[in-house]
């Protein structure tokens, strides 16, 4: 008993440590300046207040490609404290020489060429640190309170994922209260080559489209109520409205659409990026359906980092399914299984070969196939024999029990499903 006490203190210890007496950076404002920066370039001046704790340094996530993605790093540094800048594992650590709480100030040019070969053809620019950009320092997972302020030329507009105030055509501000710290993302769009369209559907709604590439009224009226449906269906599944005080969402989703190519789709909490191309011509836009879902699951809710065991089942097959779960509700059983076929017959394209992984492989979202057709499909069958009402039950409780809570992994959400169902333990095993 002894000894079951001591653990006991031991680990509730240690998670005081880690949580309640954790180094962190405080009084946080960054400064964003488009003005005279060439395209995928800013330059940004970056303060904020350390406070070691118990410990001799910290350690933060900063940069991008080793190489070249930051220039003119400039930290004066005093007798406070220290830091090394390590390029190649993408992190910044700074050194306690005396005082336990120091100021930092530093300013630095970064160049992000994700934000130009996915995004780009010049009249898009978003920043986000998903592609392991980490354009501004910061501790992963952790919420800080933010002062950001942007400055652009003319030319440009400025959409931001958190709700900013516009000080004048050039200029923006916003503050922040404890927001996930790696989850500002940002788009700067030439303003001349976009057409900006406001709905109220009945709450307000911005779509900018590439102007020239506009899609017709048909595929612009789909958007409007396909955003509209699921909006409501998720909204009441979850539990938990589109929009949350707590979780900083202040508007429904603005549609931005770029000529971006390859993996283009975005969810970037206040604004939605999208291929303008695909958006206007595919046969359906169930896509952008996913994207509003990932309002509730997925990388800035279900804190489950790349690297970890069935990461990409977490993050996106959930919310595929959940999608499909969407449409199913809104226009019936036919078109959802004619949806399901379709991707049955995609995973039957790669069964038994090496690219067939199991789910706790995907760690990285690098298996289309796996993550966003067989996921969703092992989910249909396992809904076939628990019910689809129940499967979707369970998956909002995951949700409402895990959102925000890190570190999150694959076996919380198997752990849940045999609590729910303990007589179908045999069918999770053998699925996922
Ligand atoms: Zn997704």
């Amino acid at each position: 008993m002894k000894i079951i006490y001591k653990l006991c203190c031991i680990i509730i210890l240690l998670a005081i440590y880690n949580h309640g007496f954790a180094q962190k950076a405080t009084d946080y404002t960054l400064d964003i300046s488009k003005i005279n920066q060439s395209e995928a370039n800013l330059h940004i001046v970056c303060s904020f207040t350390i406070d070691f704790q118990a410990r001799d340094s910290l350690s933060m996530r900063f940069g991008g490609n080793n190489t070249f993605s930051i220039d003119n790093l400039d930290i004066p540094e005093d007798s406070l404290f220290k830091y090394q800048y390590n390029p190649a594992s993408q992190t910044i650590v700074f050194h306690k020489t005396k005082n336990k709480v120091v100021p930092v100030k530093m300013a630095y040019d970064y160049t992000n060429l994700s934000a130009f070969f996915i995004y780009g053809e010049g009249r898009a620019e978003i920043w986000e640190t998903s592609f392991n950009e980490y354009y501004y320092p910061c501790i992963p997972n952790t919420c800080i309170d933010l002062h950001l302020n942007i400055e652009v030329p003319a030319s440009l507009e400025t959409i931001c994922s958190y709700p900013i105030e516009t000080i004048s055509s050039t200029q923006y501000h916003c503050d922040l209260n404890r927001v996930l710290s790696q989850s500002l993302n940002f788009a700067f769009i030439q303003k001349n080559a976009y057409i900006h369209t406001i709905e109220e559907i009945p709450y307000r709604m911005d779509i900018y489209q590439i102007s020239g590439m506009q899609c017709n009224k048909a595929r612009y009226d789909e958007l409007l109520e396909l955003t509209q449906a699921s909006v409501s269906y998720f909204s009441e599944i979850y539990g938990d409205s589109y929009l949350s005080a707590p979780r900083r969402i202040s508007s429904y989703p603005i549609f931005l659409f770029h000529d971006g190519k390859g993996f283009s789709n975005r969810y970037n909490i206040g604004f939605i990026s999208a291929s303008q191309e695909k958006f206007s011509t595919y046969p359906n836009i169930y896509p952008l359906v996913h994207e509003i879902g990932h309002r509730w699951l997925g990388e800035w809710t279900l804190l489950i980092d790349d690297g970890e065991p069935g990461a990409y089942f977490i993050k996106e097959s959930l919310n595929e399914f959940m999608t499909l779960m969407f449409l199913r509700h809104y226009y019936g059983e036919k078109l959802y299984r004619s949806l399901i076929e379709k991707y049955a017959q995609e995973y039957l394209q790669i069964k038994d070969t090496p690219q067939d992984e199991p789910f706790i492989n995907i760690v990285e979202n690098n298996n289309n196939i796996i993550v966003y057709n067989k996921g969703p499909l092992v989910l249909d069958w396992i809904a076939q024999e628990i019910g689809y009402e129940n499967l979707t039950k369970t998956i909002s409780q995951f949700y409402r029990e895990n959102a925000g809570k890190y570190p999150l992994r694959y076996s919380d959400l198997i752990k849940l499903l045999n609590k729910t169902y303990p007589d179908k333990k045999a069918l999770f095993e053998k699925y996922l």
